[in-house]
């Protein structure tokens, strides 16, 4: 007999599946210039444009990659000046280090190093970890500890809370730390969620639990699962369409 097809109930993270396929980068007047190109049959000319995501160059479906750089070379001092002021307006890179922040259940904690604390421990807005400041391996380790422990506790919460509803026996929670996958759905009442959801706004959180018990009725992504999912949550297309566009945004790099 086959093994159940596990993969087909997972919850991809989809937003990583198409990222950088495109990214390029060449030196400008010295500078290092990184960019995206988008192509598209309907478009004559090369354009440029800077968002929140960098440089992302428009370009007709055949142009050839020495015309694009052609465009870039010419427009050099726009370009390099423009890319210095979106690098000043960039946050900083995240560092384990005495007030940074975290994203937790979609609210920012910021890191408090407290080396006389005997464990960590959350206070307001402030996450206190018993390391010293100086070492960012300790601060580190204490704090993906304590949100595991949250993860644990929260998802469990959860399914606690929507397994009733779906008329489901309450699933045995594993946190799961894939790279790829949001929660994936075991046969005999296992699910496995990925502890960096604890990151995301709760109601992101409750989609992918939904999501996730739904399939111990459906194993499958039939219209009869879609419908078991929409009568708890009416929003999920929504839910899911955020969960892919902006969870990025909460997860560490
Ligand atoms: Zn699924």
């Amino acid at each position: 007999m086959p093994a159940p097809d596990t993969a087909q109930l997972s919850l991809p993270l989809e937003h990583t599946a198409t990222a950088d396929n495109n990214r390029h980068c060449l030196l400008l007047g010295g500078q290092r210039i990184e960019y995206t190109i988008r192509r598209s049959a309907r478009r004559h000319s090369i354009t440029l444009m800077i968002d929140e995501q960098g440089l992302r160059v428009g370009a007709p479906q055949r142009a050839s990659q020495q015309r694009i750089v052609a465009v870039l070379n010419t427009h050099a001092a726009w370009v390099t000046r423009k890319m210095t002021e979106w690098h000043a307006r960039r946050p900083a890179p995240f560092t384990w280090s005495a007030g940074a922040q975290l994203w937790v259940l979609g609210k920012t904690l910021t890191l408090i190093p407290d080396a006389t604390q005997d464990s960590t421990r959350r206070h307001g807005d402030h996450l206190l970890l018993p390391a010293p400041a100086n070492n960012s391996q300790a601060l580190a380790r204490a704090a993906m500890e304590w949100l595991r422990l949250c993860a644990q506790e929260w998802f469990e919460q959860r399914a606690a809370h929507f397994a009733p509803i779906l008329k489901v026996k309450m699933p045995l929670i594993r946190l799961s730390n894939a790279r790829t996958r949001w929660g994936t759905c075991h046969p005999h009442g296992r699910v496995h969620l990925n502890w960096r959801l604890i990151h995301m706004p709760p109601s992101l959180i409750d989609y992918v639990v939904v999501h996730e018990l739904a399939h111990l009725h459906e194993p499958n992504h039939s219209p009869r699962f879609w419908r078991r999912v929409e009568a708890v949550l009416p929003d999920h297309i929504e839910r899911r369409k955020t969960l892919r566009t902006d969870s990025h945004r909460f997860l560490l790099p």
